[in-house]
């Protein structure tokens, strides 16, 4: 899992996270949502400062996953800006006290948890069926 020793996480889930309903759609009223993902791309690279290479360890993808990651939470964001629309993280069923273990789609922003998932264990979105899953993993807030 790399350098989880020396990462410094939030104290407290910011206010605007945000916990749908299941399968509620949270980018299509108002307001833009980032997945988890996105928003811990953002906070290793941005908040942390960490490099690249650091940040993708970090999360345990891959360095052009990370890049995939962090891009499509620059176009949210900046999606947001223009169109003056709220920013929340969505994270459906994850509870950021108690960590999150599974896997993430590229392809949908799908993000599911499985205790048994592994870095080299692939599997497909149960969403889309899309074989682009990252694995994801994240320490308790
Ligand atoms: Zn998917």
């Amino acid at each position: 899992m790399g350098r989880q020793t020396s990462m410094r996480y939030v104290k407290n889930p910011p206010s605007n996270f945000y916990f749908p309903s299941e399968k509620e759609d949270p980018s299509v009223d108002g307001f833009v949502g980032l997945t988890v993902a996105e928003f811990e791309a953002m906070r290793l690279k941005h908040f942390i400062s960490l490099n690249q290479k650091e940040s993708a360890e970090n999360m345990s993808v891959s360095q052009p996953t990370f890049s995939r990651i962090l891009d499509k939470a620059h176009q949210k964001i900046t999606q947001a800006l223009i169109e003056g629309k709220d920013i929340r993280v969505y994270g459906g069923n994850i509870n950021l006290k108690k960590g999150f273990k599974g896997y993430g789609c590229l392809n949908c922003d799908e993000e599911w948890k499985d205790e048994l998932a592994t870095k080299e264990r692939k599997v497909n979105c149960p969403n889309c069926d899309s074989i682009k899953v990252y694995y994801l993993v994240r320490e308790p807030l």
